[in-house]
């Protein structure tokens, strides 16, 4: 039995002083939550003050986003010592928005992938298609080239700490959630990729979230699907009774 992961990706939103706000309401809401990886991702700026916030909660930090050199003349980038010295657990990797406006590849993802494990950082590799290639019925191959691509040369034991995020990038932002169907359909295409890529070990452990326009009313129909295990979650991320709502349907499947 995988563990559900919710994971709310606050993008380009919150102040230090508002990020410490919204942690101290999501610790107050989730404090009784057991059973679910509870994550949430601040843009940099906030990193700082929501490591102290969290402090003995039971609430992880991500980053949005990791340079894979350490140090050196690379302005604007924040590298994995970075991110550990600060407390951050997870980071998310190759997101549509970095894809589509900042130029992100498979081959950069996969550097930062790499630089994330070597660092102990627990990535959320994001992969979906867009709308143009759902409707040119390319999901599939889509798919299969993110996640080649991304996942090239990783090793069985280093992808078995890796998570996973289906985001069809139509259904992110814009209130269009994938069916439940839809996104089981490719939940399990990835599980068998996994297979293919890896082995039936690494596919059976491997945590695959979905993310596009998730709510508290659309959550428990999304989770109850075989393979999907967790939501990567934007808009409804960023008020905690929305978010702590989505993370406490995630747990009433798992105690039921
Ligand atoms: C996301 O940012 O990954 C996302 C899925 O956003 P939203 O939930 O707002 O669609």
């Amino acid at each position: 039995m995988r563990k559900p992961i919710i994971a709310g990706n606050w993008k380009l939103n919150k102040t230090p002083h508002e990020a410490i706000g919204l942690i101290n309401e999501l610790k107050r809401e989730l404090v009784d939550v057991e059973g679910v990886d509870m994550v949430v991702c601040p843009p940099f700026t906030a990193l700082a003050d929501a490591a102290d916030a969290l402090t003995e909660s039971n609430i992880a930090l991500g980053a949005q986003n990791i340079f894979w050199e350490d140090a050196g003349a690379f302005t604007g980038e924040v590298s994995g010592p970075m991110l550990k010295d600060l407390g951050v657990a997870y980071v998310i990797i190759g997101h549509s928005e970095r894809r589509q406006f900042f130029h992100e590849t498979n081959e950069t993802v996969n550097k930062r992938l790499r630089a994330a494990l070597k660092h102990g950082l627990t990535p959320i590799v994001c992969v979906g298609e867009n709308l143009a290639q759902r409707e040119a019925n390319k999901t599939f191959d889509i798919i299969k080239d993110h996640a080649e691509g991304s996942l090239s040369g990783l090793s069985a034991e280093d992808m078995k700490k890796v998570v996973l995020a289906y985001e069809p990038v139509w259904a992110i932002g814009t209130g269009k959630t994938a069916t439940p169907a839809q996104a089981q359909e490719v939940h399990a295409f990835i599980r068998q990729l996994l297979i293919k890529i890896f082995n039936a070990s690494v596919a059976e452990s491997v945590r695959i979230q979905y993310g596009g326009s998730v709510t508290p009313e659309n959550i428990a129909a999304l989770i109850g699907q075989p393979d999907i295990d967790g939501a990567l979650v934007g808009g409804a991320s960023l008020k905690a009774p929305s978010f702590a709502a989505i993370v406490k349907a995630a747990q009433k499947l798992e105690i039921s």
